[in-house]
């Protein structure tokens, strides 16, 4: 793989965002930073095998279609409910206060296909289990889920047995 720069530094600590006692982890400085950007991109598919690349809402999306692109493989995205057009499947997860519920379309894959999701960052799982859970009833394989951060006190990766996990940074 080869580390040709360090990136962590680009990720900066927001305190107290969205919330108090929340430290949000702001991706953007990375993001403006070519080098880093694409470094990243490749790290979170380097070496894996898959057929479609899913991004969840919204930031993964940042993430997800540049791996596509330079992994000759589909984009399908992930989205909140109410967001996509056509025939949906749903499921819902639970957040701090209340729950949320995400969307696939039903047809966004061949049956079979494997499928490698993308998101920024892992905190408790839900989100991502979530996610699994979709792509699975939509008749595809998770082949991985890559994040550019773990916030491994929060053990989100407990909510993904036996699913390869790979973040590339952990906190
Ligand atoms: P979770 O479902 O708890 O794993 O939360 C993951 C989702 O919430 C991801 O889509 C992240 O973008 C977002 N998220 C959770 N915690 C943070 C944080 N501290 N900083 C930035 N994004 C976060």
């Amino acid at each position: 793989m080869g580390v040709v720069t360090d990136w962590s530094a680009l990720i900066r600590d927001i305190p107290d965002y969205p919330k108090p006692g929340i430290v949000f982890k702001d991706i953007t400085p990375l993001l403006a930073d070519h080098t880093a950007f694409t470094q990243v991109v490749d790290e979170l598919a380097d070496g894996l095998a898959f057929d479609k690349v899913v991004g969840i809402e919204a930031r993964g999306f940042i993430l997800a279609a540049p791996v596509a692109y330079r992994s000759g493989a589909g984009f399908v995205p992930v989205r909140k409910k109410g967001k996509l057009p056509a025939a949906t499947l749903e499921a819902s997860y639970d957040l701090e206060y209340g729950s949320a519920v995400i969307e696939v379309h039903a047809d966004a894959f061949a049956p079979g296909e494997r499928v490698l999701i993308v998101d920024d960052v892992l905190a408790t799982g839900g989100t991502a289990e979530a996610t699994v859970e979709l792509v699975r009833r939509a008749g595809a394989e998770v082949a991985a889920v890559s994040f550019l951060m773990e916030l491994s006190f929060l053990s989100g990766r407990d909510r993904l047995p036996g699913i390869e996990v790979r973040a590339l940074l952990s906190v």
